[in-house]
């Protein structure tokens, strides 16, 4: 029997909003356990909330409510955005509810009664945003937070510490015994590295604010917010709440933390030492993904270039955002979102190759058989071959997804479909269809890639849920493709004499690039405050007379009176006015504070202002009965 499957995601921050990097996470975790479940794996898959700390009870009093009103009003942001990209979690966890607490109380009763926690005394740099101490080794002299750059405040507090020094060296002994307990395999080093470093013994209490779970052997003092928090994972497996669901989905589970890469060593140190001095079995693998630029850039609010998972669904379909985020980057690496890159994924991937694959095979099912299913036992060697490559993709997607290798999963599923299309190419069932004498040949080609369709539909359905119900759909079954399992569907007579085939229609339309990018949104390059604005004084001049420059057959010279004084400006406008005495009398605008320079010999006091299009330059012409020397601002 296969071992049963326990993913989650962090418990996000619930004063935060989800966004693309969390949604990523969530994403994935969706995916690994919809695919999970779909081999006959018994699953379990959770994500929640991380609802206690000081920026919480600040937050929830700026508002004027508790903080439990506070969180309560914030949980729904995360769970309709859950709801939005068609994630299907089995739990969603609240640290601020009673069985968590339970939980909490458990663990420190266990790890105090070991003489693992002693009384202390705290004093440290903190940081109030991250909520964590900075030791000095990690400042550098610095006052500034490594996490969040803000500036850090001394606490010297009373605190309860936990012996975390003391498992280094059984920590470092269970990563060395344990290869995929780090994945990807790239960042054990990383850990490795700043275990040896030395660990230090870990705060755990808090007595400067009220708002966590209250420690039992010591009044006045609440839990330290990642305590608390890493907790959670076996509070929904069942601890000290369900012991037979804590069997199976702890004790005997493969146990998965899914993770941004920032929080590794909270994930990978401190939690398996809670477990360690707790006696719990530690998690099975610790997988850590990378980060998201946006075009090439880091994503910044001030840049106007976050993406926004809601934006981006609404645009390309929450199954093509979907696909998107596990095809592009490599789990365990940093990718690059782009509009050319999730269109160019949809456009070729999934409207190209698989749109393609369904359309032609449903149209020529459709115009030789009427679109019903004709059982044919003839079989060719080339048929064995695509039978044999389904087996092989099985096999490389289910060794990428033990190592949470989605990109690569979906690149072995998508050569699957190319084969397909390839097979079309190769049997020409349009010239079989001419041959009256080969329609039992013909049947068993169209019956090959109606079987390869179905099987590529079951394939992709923990990636693009929806997408791939439409595929069952216009292939005539309605069953819930997300229900079935690896054995409905492994086998190559699923499609039986009489079945009748579904109505082909798109289900990946195309997108124009070109269109895309005009709904782009608005971005400013190099943005300036007002009062840099301000230091530019341009005013409203007229012409007064104008003349060529000579020996400078491109310039002109100016006589312009600013409402003020008389001026003379040199432009380089001689090529587009070549009938120059016309523009005498017209009001113009000019840069008023700009330094004097000389060209060609000739004072310059200001600088015209023009526009330039394919038609050329031109001056900015203001309407005549505006004053000279009125200001634009
Ligand atoms: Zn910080």
């Amino acid at each position: 029997m296969k071992k049963n499957f326990f993913v989650s995601t962090p418990i996000y921050y619930v004063n935060g909003d989800p966004h693309v990097g969390s949604a990523y996470t969530t994403i994935a975790a969706d995916v690994i356990n919809r695919y999970n479940k779909s081999m006959g794996i018994e699953t379990h898959f959770v994500t929640g909330l991380d609802e206690h700390g000081q920026k919480v009870e600040q937050a929830a009093e700026q508002h004027g409510l508790t903080p439990q009103a506070w969180t309560d009003k914030m949980t729904p942001n995360f769970k309709n955005m859950w709801a939005a990209l068609n994630i299907k979690y089995d739990d969603f966890i609240r640290t601020t509810e009673e069985r968590h607490k339970k939980a909490v109380k458990k663990i420190l009763e266990i790890v105090h009664a070991k003489g693992d926690i002693y009384k202390g005394e705290y004093e440290g740099k903190y940081c109030i945003s991250c909520e964590t101490f900075f030791p000095e080794n990690q400042l550098n002299g610095s006052n500034k937070c490594p996490d969040c750059g803000k500036e850090l405040t001394v606490l010297k507090e009373e605190s309860y510490f936990f012996k975390m020094s003391k498992y280094a060296d059984a920590l470092l002994k269970h990563i060395d015994e344990h290869p995929d307990f780090i994945l990807p395999h790239s960042r054990r080093n990383e850990v490795i590295s700043f275990i040896k470093q030395g660990l230090q013994d870990l705060s755990i209490s808090r007595n400067t604010f009220t708002w966590g779970i209250p420690i039992e052997f010591a009044p006045g003092h609440i839990t330290y917010v990642w305590f608390d928090a890493l907790t959670n994972y076996i509070t929904s497996a069942g601890f000290e709440n369900d012991d037979k669901k804590f069997d199976k989905f702890w004790n005997d589970a493969r146990v998965v933390h899914l993770i941004g890469k920032d929080i590794i060593r909270f994930h990978a140190i401190i939690w398996p030492c809670m477990l360690l001095s707790a006696g719990i079995k530690l998690p099975d693998s610790i997988v850590a993904h990378g980060w998201w630029t946006s075009e090439g850039e880091k994503m910044s609010k001030s840049k106007g270039n976050v993406v926004d998972p809601c934006n981006e669904i609404k645009k390309y379909g929450v199954d093509a955002f979907r696909y998107y985020l596990l095809r592009e980057a490599n789990f365990g690496t940093d990718g690059d979102y782009s509009t050319k890159g999730i269109v160019g994924r949809l456009n070729s991937d999934l409207a190209n190759d698989l749109g393609n694959l369904l359309n032609r095979t449903l149209g020529m099912y459709k115009k030789y058989f009427n679109g019903v299913v004709v059982a044919s036992s003839t079989s060719e060697e080339i048929d064995d071959v695509i039978k044999a490559m389904f087996d092989e993709t099985v096999k490389d997607v289910e060794k990428y997804m033990y190592l949470f290798e989605f990109s690569r999963a979906l690149e072995t599923i998508w050569k699957f479909i190319s084969r397909l299309n390839k097979y079309i190419d190769e049997t020409m069932p349009w010239a079989l269809a001419k041959d009256e004498t080969k329609k039992s040949r013909l049947a068993a080609v169209m019956n090959i890639l109606c079987e390869g369709l179905y099987k590529i539909a079951f394939l992709i359905a923990p990636y693009m849920p929806e997408s791939a119900q439409k595929i069952s759909n216009q292939l005539g079954i309605d069953k819930d493709i997300t229900s079935l399992k690896f054995d409905d569907i492994k086998e190559w007579n699923i499609f039986k004499e009489g079945h009748q085939l579904g109505e082909a229609s798109p289900i990946f339309p195309r997108i124009e690039i070109e269109k895309e990018e005009v709904k782009k949104e608005l971005k400013i390059e190099n943005p300036i405050s007002i009062d840099d604005f301000d230091k530019v004084q341009i005013k409203v001049v007229e012409i007064l007379d104008v003349d060529k420059v000579k020996g400078a057959d491109k310039l002109l010279k100016f006589k312009v009176f600013d409402g003020e004084f008389e001026r003379q400006i040199i432009s380089g406008l001689a090529k587009f006015y070549p009938n120059y005495k016309a523009l005498v009398g017209e009001k113009v605008l000019a840069v008023a504070n700009l330094k004097f320079a000389k060209l060609k010999g000739e004072l310059s006091q200001g600088m015209l202002l023009t526009t330039e299009d394919k038609n050329g330059v031109s001056l900015i012409k203001i309407d005549k009965t505006v004053e000279a020397g009125a200001i634009v601002s």
